[in-house]
């Protein structure tokens, strides 16, 4: 009988990841087990930055962004000298076992510790939607509507000054939130990692737009780490009749109150994790897969193929 487990956030923060811890510790709380809240992710385990919670300790927290565990990276876990240290404070606080949110790193470093005795369930929390064992992760919603918010800004003001907005969102190498944003927004153009860059075919199609169809503003939604968006907006300045301009929407991305369907998923999911931990089972992340939770073995997970979008990239064609 399962007595004692810790949760912690770990990678970048998403909203909706104090919904899951919330769901975590009031899920264990009410079948009788204790719950350790451990900060920083995988630095306060080893550190042994943990204190017990009750269920006032997550009173007020289901509507807001960040999380209140802190969350950091610590590349040093993959030595297993530095994981044995946070197994050894995991003993001393009586944690059997341990729920995790974060992304595809912190699923590396659960599984991990699963294979050293501490059966650790993963959670998705990231707006990337980079993992491919959930249709939806903890926080791309957010993500997701925080951006649509921003592009419908740029576009009034894009539409007053004859202009093409080059918007570059997060995404890390996913182009979930480009894809889904660009379709959202109607915008012009959407670049992705899945979709390639051409630089000369991006101007065209906006020569094109200008000159044949009249547009009076362009946007060019493009994910990160694929070109310098400033340097692409000079040049549709001097390469087409637009005036071009950048927008990196950064940070701001990751903050704000998350959604409805972010706070639903991520109760489900943390309290789905608690009954697997209940159960025995370890090594397992949660997954959502046309509406239904579930899990699968980590490293299932981690090599299952990404999803390609290319019907999506084909609807967006057809109604620009
Ligand atoms: P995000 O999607 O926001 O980047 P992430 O969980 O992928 O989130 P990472 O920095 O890759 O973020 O991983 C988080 C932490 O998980 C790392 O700082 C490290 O402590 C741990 N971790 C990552 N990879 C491993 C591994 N192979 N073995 C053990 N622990 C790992």
């Amino acid at each position: 009988m399962l007595k004692r487990i810790g949760v912690l956030t770990s990678g970048g923060d998403s909203p909706g990841m104090n919904a899951a811890i919330r769901a975590v510790t009031r899920s264990a709380l009410s079948q009788g087990i204790e719950v350790v809240a451990i900060e920083d992710g995988f630095k306060g385990m080893v550190e042994g930055s943990m204190y017990l919670m009750n269920t006032r300790s997550v009173s007020d927290i289901l509507y807001r962004g960040g999380t209140i565990l802190g969350s950091a990276r610590l590349p040093e876990f993959k030595d297993i000298e530095v994981r044995k240290v946070a197994v050894a404070k995991l003993k001393e606080f009586g944690v059997e076992a341990v729920v995790v949110i974060g992304g595809d790193g912190t699923y590396r470093g659960a599984m991990a510790l699963t294979d050293m005795g501490i059966n650790c369930i993963g959670l998705p929390g990231t707006i990337d939607n980079d993992i491919v064992s959930t249709d939806y992760t903890i926080g791309f919603d957010t993500a997701l509507n925080t951006v649509i918010q921003n592009i419908d800004k740029l576009r009034d003001t894009s539409s007053s000054h004859h202009r093409c907005s080059v918007v570059e969102v997060m995404g890390n190498k996913c182009g979930d939130l480009a894809i889904y944003s660009g379709l959202s927004c109607g915008a012009e153009i959407i670049v992705t990692q899945e979709t390639g860059y051409d630089e000369q075919e991006v101007l065209a199609k906006l020569r094109e737009l200008d000159m044949n169809r009249k547009k009076k503003h362009a946007i060019v939604v493009i994910s990160e780490k694929i070109t310098d968006v400033e340097m692409l907006a000079a040049k549709i300045s001097k390469a087409t009749g637009f005036s071009g301009r950048s927008t990196v929407l950064g940070h701001i991305q990751r903050g704000g109150s998350p959604t409805a369907f972010d706070r639903v998923l991520a109760t489900r999911m943390g309290d789905y994790a608690v009954e697997l931990l209940v159960k025995g089972i370890g090594g397992h992340c949660v997954g959502m897969v046309h509406n239904e939770i579930t899990s699968f073995p980590i490293e299932e997970a981690l090599a299952m193929p990404k999803a390609s979008r290319k019907a999506l990239f084909a609807l967006h064609q057809r109604l620009i």
